[in-house]
């Protein structure tokens, strides 16, 4: 199993929005922001390669077709997916399954691209399966208003149109060594992705722990639909983290890219932190 991460860019979000209740006297400590409050929050995939042939990335990040509507976030470093998997020897035609985590536009923005002349829609990876879960499509087709500004309906529909998606109900394991969980609170049915590695088991936490400050089960993000949920099953993922030595990748945490857990009393810490971009 070869497992890269790969930034796709970064933006700003309210610090206060990122940790809910929590005051920033003590979200401080442990993230850091500007001066209007503003954290840096990378936008982190992952592409794994399997040993049966699979090319496999987890997310896609924001892509760049709205992000004007979304200046507010004030997006920056942003790189070329497919320009990224160009440097690796992979084309967009290579890409055999996307696993969406969810459908916010920070997750999935570049399962299409748009020709800037014509306005034309293409998906980007056109082989591609598009895992997803059924019940996050629910959402996304009808979404809440307090939902709706995260979801875009041109990040998807070519992709519904062209039958690439691929839904699941359960926890499902697709391939051998790849397991697709599902955790509700922040969204409903958010795929968590576990790849079991020559060591270790890694799992991409999506936005059930974002950050490396979110592994405290309080500390809760303003933009989570359901929080006594998301409490819960941040301590269900953890616990289980932590029964297996599992290793964490944090999808937004621009400092720490991922770690393994320990828990003291009822609480969660990173343990062993690793900040290399290449794992197997
Ligand atoms: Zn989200």
């Amino acid at each position: 199993m070869e497992i890269e991460l790969i930034d796709t860019g970064f933006f700003y979000a309210d610090g206060g929005a990122m940790f809910g209740a929590i005051p920033k006297t003590s979200w401080s400590k442990r993230y850091p922001s500007n001066d209007t409050n503003g954290c840096v929050l990378a936008m982190r995939t992952v592409l794994v390669k399997t040993p049966g042939g699979r090319v496999i990335l987890i997310d896609t990040g924001a892509g760049d077709k709205q992000l004007e509507l979304l200046s507010y976030y004030k997006f920056y470093g942003l790189t070329d997916l497919a320009e990224e998997l160009q440097k690796r020897g992979i084309s967009r035609n290579d890409v055999t399954d996307v696993i969406l985590t969810h459908l916010h536009f920070d997750h999935c923005g570049y399962v299409t691209l748009k020709n800037k002349e014509t306005g034309t829609l293409e998906l980007a990876f056109p082989n591609a399966k598009h895992w997803l879960s059924e019940s996050q499509l629910q959402s996304f087709m009808h979404p809440h208003p307090l939902e709706s500004a995260s979801f875009m309906r041109e990040n998807l529909d070519l992709a519904i149109q062209k039958g690439v998606v691929q839904l699941i109900q359960d926890d499902t394991s697709i391939y051998p060594g790849i397991m697709l969980k599902l955790y509700n609170g922040h969204s409903k049915g958010q795929l968590v992705p576990y790849i079991r590695g020559e060591k270790n088991t890694y799992l991409f936490a999506g936005d059930v722990v974002p950050l490396a400050a979110s592994v405290s089960p309080h500390w809760i993000s303003a933009y989570d639909t359901n929080p006594m949920l998301s409490y819960d099953e941040k301590i269900r993922m953890l616990d289980y983290a932590v029964k297996e030595n599992q290793v964490v990748i944090f999808c937004h945490d621009a400092y720490t890219r991922c770690a393994t857990i320990k828990k003291i009393g009822n609480f969660f810490k990173p343990d062993e932190v690793f900040d290399h971009s290449k794992y197997r």
